[in-house]
C-alpha cells in the first residue's frame, strides 16, 4: 500500500493545510489532496484551510470548498500539511498540529525543518505537486486532480523554465495532459494573464529598480501607501521577482514589498550562483537555492544592505 493510502485507514477527518499567501503549488497541491479524497476515501471528512487564494485559481474543482476562517477547535484525525517548509508557513492553522491525530508533511523545500510525524520532502522535486504525483495511483487520478497538480508544477517551473523542471518534471507534465485537462488555458490564463492594475505595479517596480554589486544584482521595492494607490495586495506582486531576474547580467534579484510600516516581505531569486535559501534561512526564510523569501524589519535602505552583504559574499566565493 502506498504511503499516502496507509496513512488515510482508520481515518475519519482530515484537514488540508499549505502556506500563508498560498501561490500556484500551494493551491494545486491542497486541492489535488482533496480531490484525491474525496474520490477515493469517501467515509474521510475533508477539509482545506487556506488564506483566500487568487481569484485566477477558481477554475480547479474544490475551490470554493476551501475554508478561509480559522476554526474554534483544531481536532482531526490527519492532518496534511502541503508546500510549506515550516509550522510558521503554515500561518493561523499551525494549531492544527498540536491537535492532530497524526501530521504528514508533503514538500520540496531544501529548508524544510521535518515537523511532521511522517514527512516526504523531495528538494529535487520541481513543485508539491510533482512529489504528490509519486504518492498516488495514477490510474486514480482524475481529469480534476490532474488540472490541480498540473497548475502547481506550472506555476513553480515558471512554465517548465526554471532549473527545477526535470525530465521526470516534464514525465509527469505528460502523463497529466494524458487526463484530458485544457493546458493551455490553464498556462496562459493562471500563469500569464496579469490584470490591468497587475501590469501597471510590475511596470513601477521595473521602472524604479536599481542594479548594483556591478550589474549583477537588482532590486526593487513596493511601498504600502503605493500599493493602496494602485488598490493592490501581495497577491498581485507575483511574477515581478522573476521579470527583475530576467534582466540581462543580473544574478539575483530582489523584491521587496511594505506589509507593515517598515515590515517587509523580502522576495529573491538567482541564475546560476547564488543559493538565495541560505540568504533567506539566515534572515529567519527559507525556500529554495534559486528562490527563496523572508520577512524583515527595518527601513529599506538597511534591509538592503544586510541582504547584499550576503550576496555579495556569496558572488565572490
Ligand atoms: P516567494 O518569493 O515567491 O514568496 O517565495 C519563493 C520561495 O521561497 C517559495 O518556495 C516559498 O515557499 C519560499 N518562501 C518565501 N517566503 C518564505 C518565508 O518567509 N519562509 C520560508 N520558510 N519560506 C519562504
Ligand atoms: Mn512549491
Amino acid at each position: 500500500m502506498s504511503l499516502l493510502h496507509s496513512v488515510l485507514e482508520n481515518r475519519k477527518t482530515a484537514v488540508i493545510l499549505g502556506h500563508t499567501n498560498p501561490d500556484g503549488d500551494c493551491v494545486g497541491s491542497c486541492l489535488a489532496v482533496y480531490n484525491y479524497l474525496r474520490d477515493y476515501f469517501p467515509q474521510v471528512d475533508v477539509t482545506v484551510y487556506l488564506e483566500r487564494p487568487a481569484e485566477k485559481f477558481r477554475y480547479l474543482r474544490g475551490f470554493d470548498q476551501i475554508c478561509t476562517e480559522v476554526p474554534g477547535q483544531f481536532q482531526t484525525d490527519l492532518c496534511i500539511c502541503l508546500d510549506s517548509g515550516d509550522r510558521e508557513r503554515l500561518g493561523a492553522f499551525s494549531g492544527f498540529l498540536g491537535a492532530a491525530g497524526k501530521v504528514l508533511c508533503v514538500d520540496h523545500h531544501v529548508t524544510n525543518t521535518r515537523y511532521g510525524d511522517v514527512n516526504v520532502v523531495e528538494p529535487d522535486a520541481s513543485a508539491t505537486c510533482e512529489v504528490l504525483f509519486g504518492l498516488m495511483d495514477e490510474e486514480k487520478i482524475s481529469r480534476e486532480t490532474a488540472e490541480c497538480l498540473y497548475t502547481g508544477i506550472v506555476h513553480d517551473t515558471g512554465v517548465f523554465q526554471y532549473s527545477n523542471t526535470s525530465i521526470r518534471t516534464m514525465e509527469i507534465a505528460g502523463k497529466l495532459m494524458a487526463k484530458g485537462i485544457d493546458f493551455s488555458t490553464i498556462i496562459s490564463e493562471s500563469f500569464y494573464q496579469k490584470t490591468y492594475v497587475q501590469n501597471q505595479v510590475l511596470g513601477r517596480a521595473l521602472l524604479e529598480s536599481i542594479l548594483f554589486c556591478d550589474g549583477q544584482c537588482i532590486f526593487s521595492v513596493m511601498r504600502k501607501k503605493d500599493m493602496e494607490f494602485y488598490g493592490v495586495t501581495s497577491k498581485d506582486m507575483e511574477g515581478i521577482v522573476e521579470q527583475l531576474r530576467s534582466t540581462a547580467g543580473v544574478e539575483c534579484a530582489i523584491f521587496l514589498y511594505e506589509k507593515e510600516f517598515q515590515e517587509f516581505k523580502v522576495s529573491m531569486r538567482s541564475k546560476k550562483k547564488v543559493d538565495v535559501s541560505r540568504v533567506a534561512a539566515y534572515f529567519g526564510g527559507g525556500g529554495h537555492v534559486r528562490a527563496a523569501g523572508c520577512t524583515m524589519n527595518g527601513r529599506i535602505h538597511d534591509v538592503i544592505n544586510n541582504l547584499s552583504e550576503h550576496i555579495a559574499k556569496q558572488l565572490e566565493e
